[in-house]
Protein backbone atom coordinates (compact mmCIF):
# COMPACT_ATOMS: atom_id res chain seq x y z
CA UNK A 1 0.00 0.00 0.00
CA UNK A 2 2.85 2.60 0.84
CA UNK A 3 4.69 1.91 -2.37
CA UNK A 4 1.54 3.39 -4.35
CA UNK A 5 2.55 6.81 -6.35
CA UNK A 6 0.67 9.00 -3.87
CA UNK A 7 0.69 11.61 -6.62
CA UNK A 8 -2.88 12.65 -7.93
CA UNK A 9 -3.78 15.29 -10.50
CA UNK A 10 -6.11 18.12 -9.13
CA UNK A 11 -8.99 17.96 -12.00
CA UNK A 12 -10.37 21.11 -11.76
CA UNK A 13 -13.96 20.87 -12.79
CA UNK A 14 -13.43 21.78 -16.72
CA UNK A 15 -16.65 23.97 -17.25
CA UNK A 16 -15.88 26.55 -14.11
CA UNK A 17 -12.21 26.75 -14.84
CA UNK A 18 -11.77 26.38 -18.55
CA UNK A 19 -10.82 29.90 -19.47
CA UNK A 20 -7.25 31.31 -17.77
CA UNK A 21 -3.93 29.41 -17.67
CA UNK A 22 -3.67 29.98 -13.81
CA UNK A 23 -5.81 27.05 -12.53
CA UNK A 24 -3.44 24.39 -10.94
CA UNK A 25 -2.45 21.66 -12.43
CA UNK A 26 -0.20 20.78 -9.35
CA UNK A 27 -0.21 16.93 -8.20
CA UNK A 28 -0.54 17.30 -4.49
CA UNK A 29 1.04 14.00 -2.28
CA UNK A 30 -0.37 12.42 0.64
CA UNK A 31 1.90 12.65 2.97
CA UNK A 32 3.43 9.25 4.76
CA UNK A 33 2.17 10.06 8.13
CA UNK A 34 -1.52 10.35 6.60
CA UNK A 35 -1.42 7.40 4.81
CA UNK A 36 -0.10 5.19 7.76
CA UNK A 37 -2.62 6.47 10.02
CA UNK A 38 -5.57 5.83 7.59
CA UNK A 39 -3.81 1.97 7.06
CA UNK A 40 -3.73 1.98 10.96
CA UNK A 41 -7.35 3.14 11.97
CA UNK A 42 -8.59 1.20 8.76
CA UNK A 43 -6.91 -2.23 10.34
CA UNK A 44 -8.46 -1.33 14.20
CA UNK A 45 -11.21 -4.33 14.81
CA UNK A 46 -13.14 -1.76 15.81
CA UNK A 47 -13.48 -0.30 12.74
CA UNK A 48 -13.34 -3.66 10.53
CA UNK A 49 -16.29 -4.39 13.09
CA UNK A 50 -17.82 -1.03 12.06
CA UNK A 51 -17.12 -1.66 8.20
CA UNK A 52 -19.09 -5.21 8.78
CA UNK A 53 -21.68 -3.27 9.88
CA UNK A 54 -21.97 -0.96 6.94
CA UNK A 55 -22.47 -3.60 4.79
CA UNK A 56 -25.03 -5.61 7.27
CA UNK A 57 -27.63 -2.63 7.55
CA UNK A 58 -27.81 -1.85 3.60
CA UNK A 59 -31.58 -2.99 3.67
CA UNK A 60 -32.04 -0.87 6.71
CA UNK A 61 -30.17 2.05 4.72
CA UNK A 62 -32.00 1.47 1.70
CA UNK A 63 -35.48 1.84 3.84
CA UNK A 64 -34.47 5.03 5.25
CA UNK A 65 -33.39 6.41 1.42
CA UNK A 66 -37.08 5.77 0.38
CA UNK A 67 -38.18 7.01 3.86
CA UNK A 68 -35.92 10.75 3.70
CA UNK A 69 -36.70 10.67 -0.61
CA UNK A 70 -40.19 11.01 0.19
CA UNK A 71 -40.47 13.39 2.47
CA UNK A 72 -40.63 16.47 0.01
CA UNK A 73 -37.98 19.16 0.97
CA UNK A 74 -38.25 21.78 -0.93
CA UNK A 75 -35.55 25.19 -0.71
CA UNK A 76 -37.00 26.89 3.07
CA UNK A 77 -39.16 24.02 3.35
CA UNK A 78 -37.03 21.27 4.70
CA UNK A 79 -38.89 21.10 8.29
CA UNK A 80 -40.38 17.97 8.39
CA UNK A 81 -38.02 16.12 6.58
CA UNK A 82 -35.50 17.77 9.53
CA UNK A 83 -37.43 16.40 12.42
CA UNK A 84 -37.68 13.08 10.83
CA UNK A 85 -34.00 12.88 10.28
CA UNK A 86 -33.49 14.43 13.95
CA UNK A 87 -35.33 11.29 15.08
CA UNK A 88 -33.11 9.23 13.09
CA UNK A 89 -30.29 10.52 14.60
CA UNK A 90 -31.45 9.53 18.11
CA UNK A 91 -32.70 6.19 17.06
CA UNK A 92 -29.36 5.51 16.00
CA UNK A 93 -28.26 6.11 19.55
CA UNK A 94 -27.84 9.95 19.98
CA UNK A 95 -28.86 11.47 22.77
CA UNK A 96 -28.08 15.00 21.98
CA UNK A 97 -30.34 15.95 19.03
CA UNK A 98 -32.18 19.35 18.09
CA UNK A 99 -33.07 21.59 15.64
CA UNK A 100 -31.83 24.99 15.86
CA UNK A 101 -33.27 28.55 15.12
CA UNK A 102 -32.47 28.14 10.78
CA UNK A 103 -33.27 24.57 11.00
CA UNK A 104 -30.65 22.21 10.87
CA UNK A 105 -30.67 19.09 12.63
CA UNK A 106 -27.66 18.82 14.71
CA UNK A 107 -26.69 15.46 17.04
CA UNK A 108 -24.15 15.42 18.87
CA UNK A 109 -21.67 12.73 19.72
CA UNK A 110 -19.68 13.36 22.81
CA UNK A 111 -15.25 12.07 22.26
CA UNK A 112 -13.22 11.61 25.02
CA UNK A 113 -11.17 14.26 25.24
CA UNK A 114 -13.99 16.67 23.81
CA UNK A 115 -11.19 19.07 23.00
CA UNK A 116 -12.45 19.92 19.24
CA UNK A 117 -15.18 19.89 17.07
CA UNK A 118 -15.70 17.56 14.17
CA UNK A 119 -19.28 18.19 12.17
CA UNK A 120 -20.58 15.59 9.96
CA UNK A 121 -22.96 16.94 7.61
CA UNK A 122 -25.54 16.28 4.72
CA UNK A 123 -28.08 18.92 3.31
CA UNK A 124 -31.81 18.48 3.93
CA UNK A 125 -33.00 20.58 1.29
CA UNK A 126 -33.79 19.85 -2.26
CA UNK A 127 -33.95 21.72 -5.94
CA UNK A 128 -37.66 20.95 -6.12
CA UNK A 129 -40.62 22.96 -5.56
CA UNK A 130 -43.58 22.08 -3.33
CA UNK A 131 -45.70 19.66 -5.46
CA UNK A 132 -43.08 17.68 -6.90
CA UNK A 133 -43.76 14.05 -7.06
CA UNK A 134 -41.04 12.78 -5.22
CA UNK A 135 -42.76 9.13 -5.09
CA UNK A 136 -39.75 6.17 -5.57
CA UNK A 137 -39.42 4.36 -8.48
CA UNK A 138 -37.44 1.14 -9.11
CA UNK A 139 -36.32 -0.16 -12.81
CA UNK A 140 -33.52 -2.68 -12.21
CA UNK A 141 -31.00 -1.84 -9.87
CA UNK A 142 -32.14 1.74 -10.23
CA UNK A 143 -34.18 3.92 -7.74
CA UNK A 144 -35.77 7.19 -9.34
CA UNK A 145 -36.97 10.08 -7.55
CA UNK A 146 -36.38 13.87 -7.42
CA UNK A 147 -33.76 14.64 -4.80
CA UNK A 148 -33.01 10.66 -3.98
CA UNK A 149 -29.53 11.24 -4.72
CA UNK A 150 -28.90 14.72 -4.21
CA UNK A 151 -28.99 14.58 -0.94
CA UNK A 152 -30.95 11.92 0.61
CA UNK A 153 -28.19 9.33 -0.15
CA UNK A 154 -25.57 12.23 1.57
CA UNK A 155 -28.35 11.79 4.56
CA UNK A 156 -28.36 8.11 4.78
CA UNK A 157 -24.58 8.27 4.47
CA UNK A 158 -24.39 10.08 7.73
CA UNK A 159 -26.59 7.68 9.21
CA UNK A 160 -24.64 4.67 8.23
CA UNK A 161 -21.54 6.15 9.86
CA UNK A 162 -23.06 7.22 12.84
CA UNK A 163 -24.92 3.40 13.35
CA UNK A 164 -21.92 1.90 12.32
CA UNK A 165 -19.75 3.75 15.20
CA UNK A 166 -22.52 2.85 17.46
CA UNK A 167 -22.45 -0.73 16.86
CA UNK A 168 -19.10 -1.34 17.29
CA UNK A 169 -18.50 1.21 20.40
CA UNK A 170 -16.00 3.19 18.72
CA UNK A 171 -14.97 6.58 20.13
CA UNK A 172 -13.53 9.44 19.45
CA UNK A 173 -10.65 11.92 20.52
CA UNK A 174 -13.04 15.16 19.40
CA UNK A 175 -16.75 15.38 19.89
CA UNK A 176 -18.73 14.67 16.72
CA UNK A 177 -21.91 16.90 15.58
CA UNK A 178 -23.93 14.81 13.02
CA UNK A 179 -25.83 17.09 11.03
CA UNK A 180 -28.46 17.27 9.00
CA UNK A 181 -28.70 20.84 7.23
CA UNK A 182 -31.08 23.48 5.68
CA UNK A 183 -30.34 25.86 2.74
CA UNK A 184 -27.49 24.33 0.30
CA UNK A 185 -29.55 24.87 -2.95
CA UNK A 186 -29.73 27.63 -5.05
CA UNK A 187 -31.19 30.52 -3.22
CA UNK A 188 -31.26 28.59 0.03
CA UNK A 189 -27.43 30.44 -0.12
CA UNK A 190 -26.06 28.21 2.42
CA UNK A 191 -27.97 29.35 5.35
CA UNK A 192 -27.59 26.51 7.49
CA UNK A 193 -23.82 25.92 7.38
CA UNK A 194 -24.04 30.09 7.63
CA UNK A 195 -25.52 29.88 10.66
CA UNK A 196 -23.58 26.82 12.21
CA UNK A 197 -20.34 29.03 11.25
CA UNK A 198 -21.61 32.53 12.46
CA UNK A 199 -19.83 35.06 14.49
CA UNK A 200 -20.62 33.67 18.46
CA UNK A 201 -21.41 29.79 17.82
CA UNK A 202 -19.59 26.97 19.65
CA UNK A 203 -16.86 26.56 17.37
CA UNK A 204 -16.89 23.84 14.74
CA UNK A 205 -12.78 22.91 14.24
CA UNK A 206 -13.47 21.73 10.99
CA UNK A 207 -16.39 19.99 8.63
CA UNK A 208 -17.15 16.88 6.20
CA UNK A 209 -19.91 17.35 4.56
CA UNK A 210 -21.13 14.24 2.26
CA UNK A 211 -22.78 15.55 -1.31
CA UNK A 212 -21.38 14.18 -4.78
CA UNK A 213 -20.87 11.26 -7.13
CA UNK A 214 -18.16 8.91 -6.84
CA UNK A 215 -15.97 7.74 -4.55
CA UNK A 216 -13.09 9.41 -5.67
CA UNK A 217 -14.00 13.19 -5.72
CA UNK A 218 -13.09 15.55 -2.80
CA UNK A 219 -13.83 19.23 -3.13
CA UNK A 220 -11.52 21.27 -1.14
CA UNK A 221 -12.28 24.56 -2.43
CA UNK A 222 -15.35 26.21 -4.13
CA UNK A 223 -16.04 29.06 -6.68
CA UNK A 224 -17.91 32.06 -4.91
CA UNK A 225 -20.67 34.27 -6.28
CA UNK A 226 -22.49 37.57 -5.86
CA UNK A 227 -26.27 38.19 -6.55
CA UNK A 228 -27.64 41.42 -7.01
CA UNK A 229 -30.75 42.67 -7.69
CA UNK A 230 -30.17 46.66 -9.28
CA UNK A 231 -33.39 48.67 -9.56
CA UNK A 232 -33.70 51.92 -10.62
CA UNK A 233 -36.60 54.24 -10.00
CA UNK A 234 -38.40 57.11 -10.73
CA UNK A 235 -41.61 59.21 -11.03
CA UNK A 236 -42.48 57.74 -14.73
CA UNK A 237 -44.77 59.24 -16.65
CA UNK A 238 -46.16 59.87 -20.67
CA UNK A 239 -43.95 59.04 -23.04
CA UNK A 240 -45.16 62.26 -25.01
CA UNK A 241 -46.53 64.85 -22.17
CA UNK A 242 -43.81 64.17 -19.66
CA UNK A 243 -40.58 63.78 -22.06
CA UNK A 244 -37.81 64.86 -20.20
CA UNK A 245 -37.74 63.16 -17.22
CA UNK A 246 -35.19 60.84 -16.49
CA UNK A 247 -35.84 57.40 -17.84
CA UNK A 248 -35.29 54.13 -15.64
CA UNK A 249 -34.66 52.04 -18.73
CA UNK A 250 -32.18 54.56 -19.82
CA UNK A 251 -30.63 54.25 -16.71
CA UNK A 252 -30.16 50.47 -16.71
CA UNK A 253 -29.08 50.55 -20.20
CA UNK A 254 -26.35 52.75 -19.67
CA UNK A 255 -25.28 50.89 -16.23
CA UNK A 256 -25.03 47.36 -18.51
CA UNK A 257 -23.12 48.83 -21.13
CA UNK A 258 -20.50 50.72 -18.67
CA UNK A 259 -20.17 47.28 -16.55
CA UNK A 260 -19.80 45.29 -19.73
CA UNK A 261 -16.91 47.88 -20.84
CA UNK A 262 -15.13 47.96 -18.02
CA UNK A 263 -15.52 44.37 -16.54
CA UNK A 264 -12.50 42.69 -18.90
CA UNK A 265 -10.34 44.79 -16.56
CA UNK A 266 -11.10 41.79 -14.01
CA UNK A 267 -12.29 38.85 -16.68
CA UNK A 268 -9.14 39.20 -18.65
CA UNK A 269 -6.99 38.37 -16.16
CA UNK A 270 -5.89 36.01 -13.70
CA UNK A 271 -8.16 33.33 -12.37
CA UNK A 272 -11.08 32.83 -13.89
CA UNK A 273 -14.39 35.53 -13.55
CA UNK A 274 -17.55 35.70 -14.64
CA UNK A 275 -20.37 38.24 -14.87
CA UNK A 276 -24.16 37.98 -16.16
CA UNK A 277 -26.86 40.07 -16.62
CA UNK A 278 -29.68 37.26 -16.49
CA UNK A 279 -32.99 38.54 -15.65
CA UNK A 280 -34.24 42.49 -16.59
CA UNK A 281 -38.03 43.73 -16.11
CA UNK A 282 -40.17 46.82 -15.85
CA UNK A 283 -42.63 49.43 -17.19
CA UNK A 284 -46.05 49.16 -17.96
CA UNK A 285 -46.80 50.37 -21.66
CA UNK A 286 -44.52 51.28 -24.61
CA UNK A 287 -46.40 54.80 -24.33
CA UNK A 288 -45.17 55.56 -20.69
CA UNK A 289 -42.07 56.09 -19.17
CA UNK A 290 -41.21 53.71 -16.54
CA UNK A 291 -41.07 53.75 -13.07
CA UNK A 292 -38.79 51.28 -12.36
CA UNK A 293 -36.53 49.17 -14.16
CA UNK A 294 -34.46 46.28 -12.74
CA UNK A 295 -32.06 43.58 -13.64
CA UNK A 296 -30.88 40.52 -11.87
CA UNK A 297 -26.75 39.77 -11.87
CA UNK A 298 -24.62 36.86 -10.90
CA UNK A 299 -21.03 36.90 -10.90
CA UNK A 300 -18.87 34.06 -9.74
CA UNK A 301 -15.11 33.48 -9.39
CA UNK A 302 -12.93 30.78 -7.56
CA UNK A 303 -10.59 33.40 -5.76
CA UNK A 304 -12.49 36.19 -3.58
CA UNK A 305 -10.07 38.92 -4.53
CA UNK A 306 -11.19 38.52 -8.10
CA UNK A 307 -15.35 38.21 -6.85
CA UNK A 308 -14.82 41.64 -4.85
CA UNK A 309 -13.11 43.29 -8.01
CA UNK A 310 -16.02 42.68 -10.63
CA UNK A 311 -18.42 43.59 -7.82
CA UNK A 312 -16.87 46.44 -7.70
CA UNK A 313 -17.02 47.22 -11.11
CA UNK A 314 -20.81 46.58 -11.40
CA UNK A 315 -21.61 49.26 -8.25
CA UNK A 316 -19.04 52.19 -10.20
CA UNK A 317 -21.03 51.12 -13.39
CA UNK A 318 -24.56 51.78 -11.37
CA UNK A 319 -23.32 54.71 -9.71
CA UNK A 320 -22.03 56.41 -12.89
CA UNK A 321 -25.14 55.55 -15.13
CA UNK A 322 -27.40 57.28 -12.23
CA UNK A 323 -25.42 60.21 -12.56
CA UNK A 324 -25.27 60.37 -16.08
CA UNK A 325 -29.17 59.49 -16.62
CA UNK A 326 -29.64 62.23 -14.08
CA UNK A 327 -27.56 64.98 -15.54
CA UNK A 328 -29.24 64.50 -19.20
CA UNK A 329 -33.06 65.05 -17.39
CA UNK A 330 -34.39 67.72 -18.37
CA UNK A 331 -37.36 67.51 -16.26
CA UNK A 332 -38.56 66.31 -12.84
CA UNK A 333 -36.75 64.92 -10.14
CA UNK A 334 -33.79 62.31 -9.67
CA UNK A 335 -33.79 58.61 -10.15
CA UNK A 336 -32.57 56.82 -7.12
CA UNK A 337 -31.22 52.93 -7.45
CA UNK A 338 -31.57 50.32 -5.08
CA UNK A 339 -28.60 47.58 -5.14
CA UNK A 340 -29.83 44.50 -2.98
CA UNK A 341 -27.96 41.45 -2.51
CA UNK A 342 -30.37 38.52 -3.39
CA UNK A 343 -27.24 35.64 -2.72
CA UNK A 344 -23.63 35.17 -1.52
CA UNK A 345 -21.45 32.31 -1.63
CA UNK A 346 -17.98 33.23 -0.85
CA UNK A 347 -14.88 31.91 -3.04
CA UNK A 348 -12.58 29.74 -0.70
CA UNK A 349 -9.44 28.07 -1.39
CA UNK A 350 -7.76 25.94 0.89
CA UNK A 351 -3.74 23.94 0.39
CA UNK A 352 -4.00 20.33 -0.68
CA UNK A 353 -1.54 20.01 2.31
CA UNK A 354 -4.47 21.36 4.85
CA UNK A 355 -4.78 17.89 7.16
CA UNK A 356 -8.04 17.40 6.71
CA UNK A 357 -7.63 17.40 2.75
CA UNK A 358 -4.67 14.59 3.51
CA UNK A 359 -6.92 12.60 5.37
CA UNK A 360 -9.59 12.55 2.71
CA UNK A 361 -7.18 11.86 0.18
CA UNK A 362 -5.54 9.21 2.38
CA UNK A 363 -9.11 7.43 3.34
CA UNK A 364 -9.86 7.05 -0.16
CA UNK A 365 -6.37 5.61 -1.12
CA UNK A 366 -6.42 3.55 1.94
CA UNK A 367 -9.48 1.99 -0.36
CA UNK A 368 -7.71 1.69 -3.77
CA UNK A 369 -9.05 4.28 -4.88
CA UNK A 370 -7.30 7.36 -6.14
CA UNK A 371 -8.86 10.61 -5.23
CA UNK A 372 -9.21 13.53 -7.18
CA UNK A 373 -9.71 17.24 -6.11
CA UNK A 374 -11.86 19.29 -7.48
CA UNK A 375 -13.47 23.16 -6.32
CA UNK A 376 -16.93 23.33 -6.77
CA UNK A 377 -19.85 25.02 -4.77
CA UNK A 378 -20.69 22.98 -2.27
CA UNK A 379 -21.35 23.69 1.90
CA UNK A 380 -17.62 23.49 2.25
CA UNK A 381 -17.21 26.93 0.94
CA UNK A 382 -18.52 28.64 3.49
CA UNK A 383 -15.97 27.03 6.58
CA UNK A 384 -13.09 27.22 4.12
CA UNK A 385 -13.33 30.73 3.33
CA UNK A 386 -13.35 31.82 7.05
CA UNK A 387 -10.29 29.47 7.35
CA UNK A 388 -11.89 26.60 8.69
CA UNK A 389 -11.06 23.16 7.37
CA UNK A 390 -13.60 21.45 5.00
CA UNK A 391 -13.91 18.61 2.34
CA UNK A 392 -17.43 17.58 0.59
CA UNK A 393 -16.78 13.51 -0.01
CA UNK A 394 -18.97 11.50 -1.52
CA UNK A 395 -22.01 9.54 -0.83
CA UNK A 396 -21.37 6.53 -2.08
CA UNK A 397 -23.14 4.54 -4.96
CA UNK A 398 -23.67 5.92 -8.50
CA UNK A 399 -26.09 8.54 -9.50
CA UNK A 400 -26.99 10.92 -12.43
CA UNK A 401 -29.58 13.32 -13.88
CA UNK A 402 -29.61 15.31 -10.64
CA UNK A 403 -31.79 18.83 -10.50
CA UNK A 404 -33.85 16.56 -13.02
CA UNK A 405 -37.11 14.83 -12.31
CA UNK A 406 -35.07 12.22 -13.85
CA UNK A 407 -32.92 11.57 -10.78
CA UNK A 408 -31.85 7.72 -9.83
CA UNK A 409 -29.48 6.51 -7.40
CA UNK A 410 -28.20 3.03 -8.12
CA UNK A 411 -26.34 0.56 -4.83
CA UNK A 412 -23.54 0.27 -6.27
CA UNK A 413 -20.70 -0.37 -3.90
CA UNK A 414 -22.57 2.16 -1.95
CA UNK A 415 -20.93 1.11 1.29
CA UNK A 416 -17.54 1.75 0.41
CA UNK A 417 -18.43 5.84 -0.12
CA UNK A 418 -20.15 4.92 3.83
CA UNK A 419 -16.77 3.25 5.03
CA UNK A 420 -14.67 5.90 3.26
CA UNK A 421 -16.66 8.74 4.97
CA UNK A 422 -15.92 7.00 8.40
CA UNK A 423 -12.48 6.26 7.86
CA UNK A 424 -12.07 9.96 7.45
CA UNK A 425 -13.85 11.32 10.23
CA UNK A 426 -11.63 8.90 12.49
CA UNK A 427 -8.40 10.17 10.91
CA UNK A 428 -10.13 13.89 11.66
CA UNK A 429 -11.59 12.80 15.24
CA UNK A 430 -8.91 10.98 16.68
CA UNK A 431 -9.95 7.19 16.99
CA UNK A 432 -9.60 7.08 21.23
CA UNK A 433 -7.27 4.25 22.20
ZN1 LIG B 1 -26.25 18.65 -3.15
Amino acid sequence: MLSRIAIYIVVAMVALTANVGAQEQTAPEVADQYLNDAIKIKADSRVQDAFEHIVAIEPQSRRDLIELTEIPAPPFEEQVRAERFAEMLRESGLVDVSIDEVGNAVGKRPGRKSDRIIGYSAHLDTVFPAGTDVTVRFDDEKMYAPGIGDNTRGLVTVLGVLRAMEHANIETDADIWFIGNVGEEGLGDLRGVKHLFRDGAEKIDSLIAVDGGESSRIVYGGVGSHRYKVTFKGPGGHSWGAFGLANPHHAMGRAIRIFDENAPSVTTVGEKTSYNVGRMGGGTSINSIPFESWMEVDMRSGSQDKLDDIDAVLKAAVEQALQEENADRLDGPALTVEVARVGTRPAAQQESSEPLVQRSMAATLAFDIQPSLRISSTDSNLPISKGIPAVTMSRGGISGNSHSPDEWWQNDDGHIGIQIGLLTLLTEAGLAE
